[in-house]
């Protein structure tokens, strides 16, 4: 065991910042001892004993000075007479909050939970938490009471367990905090579920004079080729922990020994070059696993972590995985968004600063606009869900709505019968008025009344859900169908009018039954002007299809149509995508040929599923403009102006080549310099000495795309590079 002395942890920090404020962590200890002074913790020892590991825990992470503070202090205000206000008198604004921000969180009860409620609950925590330094100090709090966790009784101990496993490793997962995750996963298994534990550990055990072995030799091997290539990389055996083998073994009911990265060996390498320079160099010497190739470093997972990893298969047919990163790739997948807080000595010169703020930037919000490496740390604030609240019914659920929602959108999230016959409202015990913004953490009661005869209108300006206003125009559709039907002729009358055709024109009994009543499963003229009235169904999509009829069936009248057309503004689809004439509809680009803009398109109007756009030569198109029925659901549609979207596209191209060396390497190191994701790469070899890939990648144009196409045809030894087509 680590010594977890105070002498010890005032040494760690010297260790990582020679100019640590000693003195003021010293005031905290002495402060901390003081106040837990005589309680104990249920292993029997001192009680300060907790809050000294939990700032080891932090300095093994080489945080910063407040951070240390409120992780001594983190319990003397729940437990001791000790209040924020002395804290943040005796070290300050920063630390006071950070204290008061584990204390309030201590406050969130945890109760066994469906999923949705258990994701809520970790953006509620991260919500709630404002400072990124709150949720390390209760990560790292809760790391020390699972190691800990054998002095509780066996119930306490699995209902920590879980909690930790749903709520904590979770949260570290999202932080990128890897090392922390899977020691709160392992240990978590290790109460939830012992019996599983102790057969994955004994079988681990047997085998590891086996696998060490193995993985031995085939570093030796790698570390031969590196040599002859001249790259510096360090090798080693990684050992896979516990809980995901776990997870392997009885989510997908496989044995450990059909488990693939058991074996798994990780090369550390200065440069992203590099990175795919070992990649190639992995391939050759090893046949690689289909499907197993993932490239981090291209496009990182959501929490950062950036790594190549691919399966190969093995000397005697055993499969491992093979991951590859830089070391500061690698900082990142252990520490996570901590590996960017650690205290630098004076080295951090502005671009790496920047480098920093971009990557947090992605999921902080940063407040302040001058930041130095020193009170970096104080003035990040988490802001991760700021578009969200969360808030509590009155038995504890927990329920998620927009920012700035209010308790009609509460209702209506809960029951539409409560929110039809709500009178009032009850916030944290207090009666608020129906506009009232929910902040997160609030207690939520509806009160409800048989005499209240449903919504009122002025509801839909005030709710924020479109839940709410769902459920509202539902009441008034079906409660005020007279009133809408009369509505609904009114709006189409109207717009008649400002076209300049008559009713009679367009309404032929025939007409309306075939293309409005019967596509829309109405029974009768008036649910049509119901559904227009209540706002179901648009004026337009009623008339563009009569309009079109009585086009088909007066050719000649076609110059009286004309005003009808030449207003109507091209609208876009959010997808890149203009379509003549049609506003909001669905559009999605076809996956048969996968358009990129600046081919030549067509639309498709599909059965219900909007109009899909294909490229003009797309076989199926061809087959489909063939037929007679075809025709009529083709329609003109434009790529929108560059710029607006800047939208990414997929294309599929295959590369024919002769069968030569490194040649995967130069092509995924090409897109990594040309910044272009590539989201699939396969490989087939023939026996007369040719190699197929097929990659697809992310561009955002033709143009984009044939720059592409031409440096890979550029490549020595490619002979053909097409875009695979159906
Ligand atoms: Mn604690």
């Amino acid at each position: 065991m680590n010594d977890r002395t105070f002498e010890a942890l005032v040494k760690k920090v010297q260790s990582y910042n020679p100019k640590f404020d000693i003195e003021k962590l010293t005031r905290a200890y002495e402060l901390a001892e003081s106040a837990h002074e005589g309680q104990l913790r249920n292993t029997g020892e001192p009680y300060i004993i907790h809050p000294l590991a939990v700032a080891h825990i932090l300095a093994d992470l080489e945080l910063d000075c407040d951070s240390l503070v409120g992780a001594l202090l983190h319990d003397v205000v729940e437990d001791t007479d000790c209040t924020i206000a002395d804290v943040s008198r005796e070290f300050g604004d920063s630390v006071g909050i950070i204290v008061n921000g584990v204390t309030k969180l201590s406050k969130i009860q945890y109760t066994n939970k469906e999923e949705q409620q258990i994701e809520n609950l970790r953006k509620m925590f991260l919500a709630m938490a404002k400072d990124i330094r709150v949720i390390l100090i209760k990560l790292a709090d809760r790391l020390h009471n699972m190691r800990t966790l054998k002095a509780m009784s066996e119930d306490k101990q699995r209902e920590k367990a879980r909690e930790t496993l749903e709520v904590y490793a979770a949260l570290a997962h999202r932080l990128g905090m890897s090392k922390i995750k899977w020691e709160l996963e392992d240990l978590s298994l290790r109460y939830l579920d012992p019996v599983a534990y102790k057969e994955i550990a004994d079988s681990i055990s047997q085998k590891r004079k086996e696998r060490e072995q193995y993985i031995e030799d085939i570093i030796a091997t790698f570390r031969q080729k590196l040599s002859e290539i001249g790259i510096q990389a360090q090798l080693m055996g990684r050992a896979k922990h516990f809980y995901s083998i776990f997870r392997k073994m009885y989510a997908q009911n496989k044995s450990i020994d059909e488990i693939y990265d058991l074996f798994a060996v990780r090369a550390i390498v200065d440069s992203v070059k590099d990175c795919y320079a070992v990649l190639g160099m992995v391939h050759e010497l090893y046949y690689p696993i289909p499907g197993r190739f993932k490239d981090y470093i291209a496009m990182p997972k959501p929490n950062m972590y950036q790594s190549l990893h691919t399966t190969v298969m093995g000397p005697n047919g055993i499969p491992f995985e093979v991951q590859i990163r830089t070391k500061e790739m690698h900082k990142i997948a252990e520490f996570g968004i901590a590996a960017h807080w650690k205290y630098k000595e004076g080295t951090s010169g502005q671009s790496d600063m920047d480098e920093k703020l971009e990557w947090i930037g992605k999921i902080l919000e940063i407040q302040n606009e001058a930041v130095d490496s020193d009170d970096f740390m104080r003035t990040l604030k988490i802001d991760l869900f700021a578009d969200e609240v969360f808030v509590f019914t009155p038995k504890g659920d927990v329920i998620n709505l927009p920012a700035g929602s209010t308790p009609i959108d509460f209702a209506f999230a809960i029951h539409s019968a409560i929110g039809c016959r709500m009178a009032g409202v009850r916030v944290n015990g207090k009666i608020a008025t129906l506009d009232y913004n929910l902040q997160n953490g609030d207690i939520v009661e509806i009160m409800t009344s048989s005499a209240m005869h449903g919504p009122s209108r002025d509801w839909l300006k005030i709710c924020k859900t479109s839940q709410a206003r769902t459920k509202i125009n539902q009441w008034f559709k079906k409660e005020r169908r007279e009133e809408n039907i009369l509505r609904g002729r009114d709006m189409i009358d109207k717009e008649l009018k400002r076209i300049g055709m008559s009713h009679s024109q367009l309404f032929k009994p025939e007409w309306v039954e075939k293309l409005v009543l019967k596509k829309y499963g109405f029974h009768t003229e008036d649910d049509m002007y119901a559904a227009v009235g209540f706002g179901g169904l648009t004026v337009n999509k009623v008339l563009s299809r009569l309009k079109e009829e009585y086009r088909l069936t007066h050719k000649n009248a076609e110059a009286a149509l004309v005003p009808l057309t030449s207003n109507k503004k091209k609208k876009s689809s959010g997808c890149g995508i203009v379509v003549e004439d049609i506003e909001n509809c669905l559009v999605r680009l076809s996956r048969c040929c996968n358009p990129v803009p600046g081919d030549n398109i067509v639309g498709y109007i599909t059965r219900g599923r909007g109009v899909s756009v294909h490229r003009a030569d797309c076989p199926n198109i061809k087959a489909e403009e063939k037929l007679e029925a075809g025709a009529g659901r083709l329609i003109q549609v434009y790529w929108e102006e560059a710029g607006a979207g800047g939208s990414a596209y997929l294309a599929e191209l295959q590369i024919a080549s002769y069968d030569r060396q490194g040649l995967l390497a130069e092509i995924t190191g090409m897109l990594y310099e040309m910044k272009i994701p590539l989201s699939a790469v396969h490989t087939k070899t023939t026996k007369d000495q040719m190699a197929y890939i097929y990659i697809t990648i992310e561009v955002n144009s033709k143009e984009q795309l044939e720059i592409v196409v031409k440096k890979l045809s550029n490549l020595g030894g490619v002979f053909e590079v097409t875009r695979s087509n159906a």
